[in-house]
Order: structure tokens, then sequence, then C-alpha cells
């Protein structure tokens, strides 16, 4: 924890991070590269090398201070004890997953996962002799408990899920998992600091940085933020064995973006919400999937455990419309992106029917969906653009 750690969460963004006077009063931390590290004598080096893992700084692999700054930061975000920034997103998700999973393991997984870590476990993980099993995202502590066995390591939960947006209880899920000396891992990019993972049992917080840390669509990287020392020597040792390195360039990038987060979501939440409640009250549309919105799926849990909500929910269309109205709709909008990822500062949309795999029974919807992100524009302009969309999605009725 840095000396921010009292100060109220802007303040902190503000603050945290940066390099005082070892700068000569720069305000902004320097972008160091490297890859060699030069020692005055071979006993210097040999000592540096038998440091502590947090210590050994024998090579640029091992990070910089630039990397150094960004995991402070994240960790004092999520609460936790310390962080591994990671090249990506999804290598913040398959570091932990090798860190606490080996041959003969098995696994829990949320079936509202993000796609590619369900790729992982069933096309990477499996072969490596690690089974895991899909659970439904809404268990409660008794329906986990069922599902645990002897070998079971990790229950991994991500709430709420990737597109259909399923609130999980994750304080129970993790009480089960704790009962049975299984570690949680989740995934926290859509709660960032709104949802506080180590308040709720989590053991190993995973973030894609790439959504609204970089914020601007412009930057790839990941966080694993841990509860314990112990936790992080596993997950750095185990991101140094794979040879992981992050860019200093895009964590000065996420260090960057970090000072205007809290008022980016903040804008963006307020207009996500706006254009939720817009759309709920369309008659085309069955259901938006956005736990912040009242009468939502999960709201009463989302209420219950989160302080705010970002701005990528799911919307459900009545089934007397079509997947390819949907499709015709999408081209028709003038503002809003056609593209994967989420959390920079412009809107996206994405037709999602078909495209969500479940094993475990859950997110059917009748109707086509689509996956919206709200960026930083006039929530107005996007309802106008929204709302002539329509009109080509009630031409393709059944
Ligand atoms: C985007 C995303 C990731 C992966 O992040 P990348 O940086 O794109 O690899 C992981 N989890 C969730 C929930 C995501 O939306």
């Amino acid at each position: 924890m840095t000396k921010n750690a009292g100060h109220r969460f802007r303040t902190r963004l503000s603050h945290g991070g940066r390099a005082g006077t070892r700068v000569h009063g720069f305000v902004n931390p320097p972008l160091q590269r490297g890859s060699t590290v030069l020692y005055g004598s071979i006993a210097e080096r040999r000592a540096a090398a038998t440091k502590r893992l947090d210590q050994a700084l024998v090579y640029g692999i091992m990070g910089s201070e630039t990397h150094f700054m960004l995991e402070d930061m994240i960790a004092e975000i999520e609460g936790g004890t310390r962080c591994q920034i990671v090249s990506s997103g999804l290598a913040a998700v398959t570091i932990p997953l090798l860190a606490y999973l080996k041959a003969g393991d098995h696994c829990l997984m949320t079936d509202g996962v993000y796609g590619p870590a369900r790729n992982f476990s069933d096309k990477f993980l499996r072969d490596y002799g690690v089974e895991t099993t899909y659970y439904k995202p809404e268990l409660d502590q008794d329906g986990i408990a069922a599902l645990i066995r002897p070998n079971t390591r990790v229950v991994y939960v991500e709430s709420p899920g990737s597109h259909t947006f399923e609130v999980q209880d994750v304080a129970a899920l993790a009480r089960a998992a704790h009962a049975r000396d299984a570690k949680v891992l989740m995934d926290n990019t859509w709660g960032f600091h709104f949802f506080q993972p180590f308040r709720h049992g989590v053991d190993v917080s995973i973030q894609a940085l790439t959504k609204y840390a970089g914020g601007h669509s412009d930057v790839m990287l990941g966080s694993v933020t841990v509860s314990s020392d112990a936790e992080w020597e596993r997950v750095r040792s185990t991101a140094l064995l794979l040879g992981q390195y992050a860019s200093p360039d895009d964590c000065w990038l996420a260090l960057r973006g970090l000072r205007t987060l809290e008022v980016r979501l903040q804008a963006q939440m307020r207009s996500g919400i706006e254009v939720a409640t817009w759309l709920a009250a369309r008659p085309e549309v069955a259901q938006v999937l956005h736990p912040g919105l009242p009468g939502a799926p999960g709201h009463a849990m989302w209420k219950r455990d989160f302080s705010g909500a970002c701005s990528l929910f799911g919307v459900v269309f009545r089934p007397e419309y079509t997947a390819l109205g949907l499709e015709a709709m999408v081209d028709t909008l003038t503002l809003f992106g056609i593209g994967a990822s989420w959390g920079g500062y412009e809107s996206l949309v994405l037709p999602t029917t078909g495209y969500i795999t479940r094993t475990a029974g859950s997110g059917r919807f009748e109707g086509p969906t689509m996956r919206i992100h709200i960026g930083l524009e006039d929530p107005a302009d996007l309802i106008a653009d929204l709302e002539q969309g329509m009109a080509v999605l009630r031409d393709h009725h059944r």
C-alpha cells in the first residue's frame, strides 16, 4: 500500500503510482524500457539474483519501475496485497489457472465465463489432464458445495457474466470453496473497483486492463491481483516461468488512463443507465441485461455487492424479431462501432445471437440478443441513433 491508502478513491487515482522526487519534480513517472541490467561486480550481481522474488531484478523480464507503479495502483484499487501485470486480459485469466491447476485436478467454472477462458479450459487444460465442470452462475453455497470434489482446486467466478450478465453470490461461493481448500479466482473486469473482490473471499482477481484502465482502445494489458504474498509468489513465478512480459509503454499508457478512470466510469455509468432505461421501455425489447437497472436480472445482488456499474450491458429483443433483422439494424447505426472489446471512450455494439457458448443451461433467450458498450458520447445522440435503427428492425418482424 502506498501512502495514499487513507484517501478517497479519486484522490488515490490522482496521487498513486507516481515517482515523487525521484524524477526531478516531473509530475509523471518515467517510462523505463530495458532488457539488460548492469552490476558493478560479479558479487553484486550474485547477491541480486538470490534476493526475494520481488527484489531480484537481474533482467528486464522481471519488470521495471513503470510496471511496479502500475502494479501498486491496481493492487490498491482492488484492495489486494500485490499485483502482477501481464500482457493481456486473457493472459491474466490463463496464468492463474496454470498456477493453481495441475494434472488430475478439477476446476469449477461459471457458465457465464468469458469465451476465450472457456476455450483455454476445454482445449488446453483438458489436454494437460485438468477437468473442468461448468456450473450455473446463480448457484448458492449449497449448490456449489454439491459440485466440489476432493480434487477441486479452483472455483472460477465472473460476475456479471460475459454477454449474459448474471450476478454471482461471490461470498457464498467462496465460503463453499474455502471449506474444501479450493481457491477462488475471479474475473473482475466488469466490476473493476465497484466490486471489491477480497472483501468477498476472492483469492485471485483478474482484470483486463485493456478495457477501462486503458480507456482509449489503444492498449492490451492484464493484471492478476492477490490476497496475500503467498498467492503472489505463486502467480508471479508462474508468469515468469512462462516468459510473460508486458510492454512498459503499455503500462505507462494504463497508468495515464487510470488518472481519468473515475470521471470516465461515472459518466459512462450514467449514460449507460440512461440508454438501458430507454431500451427497457421500448416495445421491441424483451429484456435489458444491466445489473444496475431496477427490475433487471441480478439487480438485488448487484445492489448488495457493487458500488456502481460500468457501461457494458446486454439487450434481448422480443422473439418476433429476427437475428437477421438485428444485424440489419446494427448496420444502420452511425455512432456505434461494430467490434469486440469495450471500456474505451467510444460506443460499440455486437450482435450475440448464436455467438455465446453455454453448457450448464444458463443464458437461454428466445429473441435475438446484442451487447452494447456506452462511451463518452452524448447519450441523447446515442438514443436517437438506436431509435432510427429500430425502424429497420421492425421491418424484419416475423
Ligand atoms: C476482454 C476481456 C478479457 C480479455 O482481455 P484482453 O485484454 O482482450 O485479452 C477477459 N475477461 C473479460 C471479462 C473480458 O471482457
